[in-house]
């Protein structure tokens, strides 16, 4: 099946990249990064919304 797999190998679709494509468009080189970052930022954005640990508002 070498041409079904050749239609189901994307690229990264970064330019400049040809690594061969991981997740969402991009190779796990590009990936992991943004996952990462992604990860990072819903946690922050969860922390804020749990009452628990909110400020006090500065006036
Ligand atoms: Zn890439």
């Amino acid at each position: 099946m070498g041409r079904l797999r050749a239609v189901n190998e994307r690229k990264c679709s970064l330019e400049n990249c040809n690594r061969r494509h991981y997740a969402k468009g991009l190779c796990k080189q590009h990936y992991w990064p943004a996952w990462k970052e992604s990860q990072r930022n819903e946690a922050v954005e969860n922390r804020e919304e749990n009452p628990a640990e909110k400020q006090l508002p500065l006036v």
